[in-house]
């Protein structure tokens, strides 16, 4: 493990140091990766009852970032995206590059804090460990729709969302994410105020659907669940164009719509 001492900004010291098999920025997974934050000696006191939380949020020092660039493309997700000021990115490159990552607490053990959903390379020096609190939560932010165009990292990010949310990687979890791509594919921004839906007979996927479309049963209602149903099914509107996706035999949706030419189609996706 290289600690990098130099970067560190005056008056700050590092309370740890990231351990991981990610040892350049252009590998590492967008929503992050497992690894494990030795911590220095002499902050191991602050760690008491730390694993009374699961979540925390790591301020870490990004040592490799280049500093002078105040405006840039997020070419990682997207290369055709605008320019965004890096104030409203994630990007690591910033004047001050401060990481702010949350994570999920697997185990403590000594010195070691393994998390998940750490997306910092071997060495990078943790400035800070805070918990994430349940205030920390804003159910409906307003996002930038930065659309990747890699659909494993569309997967993954919807996959992260749904599971943050609903807490267990059922098969409704998995189905919600497959439909909550494809309607993503049709309308674009799902969690736009104005894309609406209805789910028919499965509690588990009206969880999961809310969570990725940030849908809400009231002000502004765009959620709506039916219990009683003989079909799984999930009924997607914006504006006056619609599709229906419902579960059918091994494995398929159903996908009934409009298409850009709102011409009707009809196709199995599996
Ligand atoms: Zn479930």
């Amino acid at each position: 493990m290289e600690k990098n001492d130099k970067a560190i900004i005056s008056g700050m010291t590092p309370v740890g140091y990231v351990v991981s098999e990610w040892r350049s920025t252009e590998k590492i997974s967008v929503g992050g990766t497992p690894a494990v934050i030795e911590m220095v000696d002499e902050y191991l006191p602050a760690l008491h009852r730390i694993t009374e939380h699961s979540h925390f949020w790591i301020l870490s020092w990004f040592h490799q970032a280049d500093r002078s660039i105040l405006r840039t493309r997020p070419t990682r997700i997207n290369g055709d995206l605008p320019e965004y000021g890096v104030f409203g990115l994630r990007t690591p490159s910033r004047p001050n590059p401060i990481g702010l990552t949350l994570v999920q607490l697997e185990k403590l053990e000594g010195s070691q804090l393994h998390v998940s959903g750490l997306d910092a390379i071997d060495g990078t020096p943790i400035l800070d460990i805070k918990p994430y609190f349940e205030s920390d939560i804003v159910f409906s932010p307003r996002t930038a729709y930065i659309y990747s165009k890699d659909p494993d990292m569309r997967r993954a990010n919807f996959r992260k969302q749904a599971l943050a949310h609903h807490g267990e990687a059922c098969s409704s979890l998995e189905l919600g994410v497959k439909m909550a791509l494809l309607a993503d594919e049709y309308f674009g921004q799902i969690q736009s105020p104005d894309v609406k839906l209805t789910v028919r007979g499965d509690a588990c996927l009206a969880d999961v659907l809310q969570a990725l479309t940030r849908s809400r049963l009231a002000n502004p209602a765009r959620f709506h669940y039916v219990e009683r149903s003989s079909v799984v099914e999930v009924e997607w509107q914006k504006g006056d164009r619609g599709i229906t996706m419902q579960q059918c035999s091994e494995g398929g949706l159903l996908v009934t719509g409009q298409n850009a030419a709102y011409q009707f189609f009809e196709k199995v996706v599996y």
